[in-house]
């Protein structure tokens, strides 16, 4: 750190991104991308606009507004496109929190709510999900703080019902309730449809795991078009051309190709049960993940040996050194072929 950075910043903790080794090669189980690649319509359309690179991208994001009315139901002026859905979080903690209300979300959860909440110098009220992991919408029911739940959650994969999403956001009226989807496609229930009946609910989703684009950073937010205009209020003070030519044109084919999309999701549902149905048989037990990526633990074996000893040859896998998740590894469900070299590993090492 230089003498030249801000006292606001000194004592923030970053967060920590999943690893992206480069010395082998790795089974990359650890970071709930897909295993599949790209559409090849979303990969066609990228090469075309990455002959047009010369030029700034549409800010408006138009051509992909108007296929996601199309997708999801709603109007083009209640969703915003963002770098990744990261920064449609961070636009929403810019424009929804501030130090007098504060943010409220599980004690378990995505880690970059903390982080923004910190960067912002919000109080972030952390409420414990119960030993089960399971999340209590009573528990932010009138809360009078603004709203961050991952749905289904991580690092669990568990879900919550929509009823009881609406519950939270019904009783908050003078707050925003954001709902992080990332996973949703995986088996969870979206919640959308509700941003028609409430004005104070925005739904987060991503193209980084059901749609194969990680890697191309695209994310979007829906709700109530003041919402969205908010949202753009920091966007357009900040960075207009977040999401550039060839990421656009790359979800725009994703978005499209709705024949790819259902069987990558659907053959990663698959394996998730082939996976989960194996790692029972070698004692381990499992959150009801409706994500990508299984929560795992095997009694009386600390999840950073596991997840070294799987480093070791060379599969990887995420753990979590903190004292309610020490016990637990996450594992992304990625191929067939990627899942049993996983499976091989873990019999080996058992
Ligand atoms: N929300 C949750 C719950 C996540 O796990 C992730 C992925 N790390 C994100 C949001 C961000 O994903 P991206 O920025 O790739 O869209």
């Amino acid at each position: 750190m230089s003498r030249f950075l801000n006292d606001s910043l000194k004592d923030l903790t970053v967060y920590t991104p999943g690893e992206q080794p480069k010395e082998r090669e790795y089974v990359k189980l650890n970071t709930n991308e897909s295993p599949f690649p790209p559409s090849p319509y979303a990969l066609r359309l990228c090469r075309l606009a990455a002959a047009q690179m010369q030029l700034y991208s549409d800010p408006e994001c138009r051509d992909l507004k108007a296929a996601a009315a199309e997708e999801f139901g709603i109007e083009k002026d209640e969703v915003i496109f963002t770098n990744g859905s990261d920064e449609a979080l961070w636009f929403a903690f810019a424009a929804f929190c501030d130090k007098k209300s504060g943010a409220a979300f599980p004690d378990i959860t995505y880690g970059f709510y903390k982080v923004f909440a910190d960067l912002y110098g919000v109080p972030a009220t952390e409420i414990p999900l119960k030993s089960d992991f399971s999340l209590d919408a009573d528990d932010y029911v009138g809360i009078n703080k603004t709203v961050f739940i991952a749905n289904p959650n991580a690092p669990t994969g568990m879900a919550i019902s929509v009823s009881d999403i609406e519950k939270i956001v019904e009783s908050n009226p003078k707050n925003v309730v954001v709902v992080d989807e990332a996973y949703v496609d995986f088996g969870g229930e979206t919640a959308v449809p509700l941003i028609k009946k409430y004005d104070n609910l925005l739904v987060v989703r991503t193209f980084s795991k059901s749609r194969s684009l990680a890697g191309a950073r695209l994310g979007f937010a829906i709700g109530n078009r003041e919402l969205i205009s908010d949202l753009n209020r920091i966007k357009y003070s900040t960075n207009p051309y977040n999401v550039n030519r060839m990421t656009q044109a790359a979800g725009l084919g994703a978005l499209c190709d709705a024949e790819y999309f259902r069987f990558c999701r659907d053959k990663i549902i698959e394996n998730r049960e082939y996976l989960a149905a194996k790692l029972k048989k070698l004692g381990f037990t499992l959150t009801d993940s409706r994500a990508n990526f299984l929560f795992a633990k095997k009694e009386g074996v600390p999840g950073k040996d596991i997840y070294l000893k799987l480093k070791e040859k060379g599969v990887l896998v995420r753990h979590f050194d903190t004292p309610r998740l020490n016990g637990y590894v996450r594992i992304t469900v990625g191929s067939r072929e990627e899942t049993d070299a996983l499976l091989h590993a873990l019999e080996e090492i058992l």
